[in-house]
């Protein structure tokens, strides 16, 4: 089991002003930020990086709505770092996600829905590599 996860405070919560908010969540459940940068995602960074997703019907949405504005992608480190950080986001869905998480407080609907978090080990790696080189992670 890795130690690191991947973030991304999504660009409603970024235009709501609440990435301070997200990110205080995040840090006051033992997460470490080992990098952290705002960015723009471009059209294809967006398709790139939820290319998974590509055949899904909301794909199309997914990207227009991520790069829509402004977003801080940041690389994490706790232990169960994964699995954690899946458990204080709360369900895709906020309207389904348990209170206290951080979609139920923060998300808006089952697309804007606050935050991102790697789903495995694997995704986590691969989704650091996109943003970060291994030099800029302290
Ligand atoms: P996650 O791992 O909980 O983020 O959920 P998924 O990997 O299934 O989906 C990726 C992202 O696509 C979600 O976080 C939402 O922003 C968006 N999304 C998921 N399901 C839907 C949907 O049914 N409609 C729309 N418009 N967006 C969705």
């Amino acid at each position: 089991m890795s130690n690191r996860t991947f973030t991304i405070v999504k660009p409603d919560s970024v235009r709501k002003g609440n990435f301070g908010k997200v990110i205080s969540r995040v840090e006051a459940e033992g997460f470490k930020i080992l990098g952290l940068k705002k960015a723009s995602l471009s059209q294809k960074q967006a398709e790139g990086f939820y290319a998974v997703h590509r055949e899904r019907p909301f794909f199309k949405d997914l990207v227009k709505y991520m790069t829509s504005g402004p977003v801080y992608v940041a690389a994490l480190e706790r232990d169960n770092a994964v699995a954690h950080l899946r458990k204080i986001m709360g369900a895709t869905d906020p309207t389904k996600a348990d209170a206290g998480t951080i979609r139920k407080d923060f998300g808006e609907s089952i697309e804007q829905n606050a935050i991102h978090g790697s789903d495995s080990d694997e995704n986590a790696k691969i989704e650091i590599a996109f943003f970060f080189a291994e030099s800029e992670l302290m």
